[in-house]
């Protein structure tokens, strides 16, 4: 099969005659329609996430089963499927408390094992969602961003008529805006740095949006929520500014979620005592835990507009040109591959 395979960071290859992977008893084989290209896959690109090398990256895809194990019961030949890419170990302390995205090893498929940039990928059973024929294949490579998103506006704690901003219009800041939206929240403002992404931050729901290049964020905040803040920030960049922004634009007693993927390496001075003083909530959120089925339930209703942000389209042997519009086409929000 055709895949493109990680010997080591920023080292991979087009491959047309990769080995179609063996299925054990509970595994699911996808021919795989689509995969969104991700941050996570050009950090590994870049040598700035860890992955099991070498590995078949891409974690967003969806597809028809093509095989299924001796033991799988749920799937069988022509079923159309979305995956949830976290494969997690059912062993540890955490995942038998019923917190699985904390599990201690969590095996991811695209990082530690073989994922979607290729023809097939071999996928658990466990990790395998029927789709809906009202869903496309787009959407469904949507599912486990959206379920990440979820588990973000979860954190969040929205209570209805809050103000939420949200800092940051990646693909993830946007379906926060929609998932805000729909969580009850009063204003809903998105900032970003390209016309683009505001212009579409508009067109999915929010009430406001501030182009950071342009205007100072809290003047912004000021006019748009209120002098005293945002009830809820959310941060979806995962850089230094904005990290350090979202203390200082939530209101006090406000929530802040640190949404957005930093550096392992990143350190960031705060003021304790404007935590303090302002009594801040300071919430992580990682991955997807139990929001799988969720996402798909949104997308299957129509309440998240996803096909709206796919800009690019590429297949596997463009891998190159996907790569050089992620880093420097200011037009791009979402590329999806289509192997
Ligand atoms: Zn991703
Ligand atoms: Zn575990």
């Amino acid at each position: 099969m055709r895949a493109i395979t990680f010997k080591e960071k920023g080292e991979y290859k087009y491959r047309k005659a990769y080995p179609v992977p063996e299925l054990g008893e509970r595994d699911v084989l996808i021919d795989i329609s689509q995969c969104g290209l991700c941050g996570t896959d050009v950090h590994i690109y870049k040598g700035e996430f860890v992955a099991d090398f070498p590995v078949v990256i891409g974690h967003e895809f969806s597809g028809t089963v093509e095989g299924v194990g001796e033991k799988v019961d749920n799937f069988e030949q022509g079923d159309r499927v979305a995956v949830n890419p976290n494969t997690v170990c059912n062993k540890c302390e955490f995942c038998r408390a019923g917190k699985e995205n904390l599990c201690v090893t969590l095996p991811g498929l695209g990082v530690n094992s073989d994922g979607g940039f290729s023809e097939y990928a071999k996928v658990p059973e466990r990790c395998v969602y029927s789709i809906p024929d009202s869903v496309s294949f787009t959407s469904a490579a949507f599912v486990e961003p959206l379920s990440c998103a979820i588990n973000g506006i979860n954190n969040a704690s929205i209570e209805k008529g809050d103000d939420v901003l949200v800092l940051g219009s990646g693909p993830t800041g946007l379906l926060l805006v929609q998932l805000a939206n729909i969580s009850g929240a009063a204003k809903v403002v998105s900032s970003a740095k390209r016309v683009k992404r505001l212009e579409m931050a508009r067109r999915l729901g929010a009430t406001g949006t501030i182009n950071v290049t342009e205007r100072n964020l809290k003047e912004s905040v000021e006019n748009l929520i209120g002098k005293s803040g945002a009830d809820v920030v959310i941060e979806a960049v995962g850089a230094e500014k904005t990290m350090k922004q979202s203390l200082q634009v939530v209101r006090p007693g406000g929530h802040v979620v640190w949404f957005g993927v930093a550096s392992p390496e990143l350190e960031i001075p705060i003021k304790p005592f404007e935590v303090y003083r302002k009594e801040l909530t300071i919430q992580g959120s990682f991955v997807n835990p139990y929001s799988t089925k969720d996402a798909l339930d949104l997308l299957a209703e129509g309440k998240i507009d996803v096909e709206d942000l796919v800009t690019h389209r590429f297949g596997l042997e463009q891998f190159d040109r996907a790569i050089e519009v992620y880093s420097n086409d200011d037009s791009r929000i979402k590329i999806m591959m289509e192997p």
